[in-house]
């Protein structure tokens, strides 16, 4: 079962997904945007001390990603909110890290090519692998017509 926690926002699909993918994977327990942790995780497994979080790939300016483009328009001011954003992620991290807990991200391209059930196969992955923090993503390289990101 998940707990909603008290102010319930509204989720998001990506959120929706990666709850079942972190469910599938097997975390019990879990809570949505406990905001006393940093980074107000999308979802948190305390019993296993894993923090989750959905990356949209534009707003968290997912490098190296199709989902993720500058706009052509007003550029200095769309590379300045990206970086801020990625400095935001890596002290978001960084401070869960130092209590403790470990990070995976999903990315929304990973979301795009993948079932949940090989979402869930990764995820269990990076944790049984020991991993401190973990990015699941998408590999495949695709024309922007064809996504629908
Ligand atoms: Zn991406």
């Amino acid at each position: 079962m998940l707990k909603k926690s008290h102010h319930t926002p509204k989720t998001t699909r990506g959120e929706r997904v990666l709850a079942e993918v972190a469910q599938a994977a097997g975390l019990r327990d879990l809570r949505w945007h406990d905001a006393t942790l940093a980074g107000t995780p999308d979802l948190a497994a305390p019993a296993e001390r894993v923090a989750l979080f959905f990356h949209g790939c534009f707003w968290h300016a997912h490098e190296h990603c199709s989902c993720a483009r500058v706009p052509r328009t007003n550029r200095p001011f769309w590379e300045r909110k990206f970086e801020a954003n990625r400095a935001r992620d890596r002290r978001v991290v960084a401070e869960l890290e130092r209590k403790g807990w470990r990070v995976i991200a999903l990315w929304e391209c990973g979301v795009l090519d993948h079932t949940v059930e090989e979402l869930a196969e990764e995820l269990r992955g990076l944790l049984d692998g020991g991993a401190v923090y973990g990015e699941i993503w998408s590999y495949e390289r695709r024309p922007r017509w064809q996504l629908s990101c």
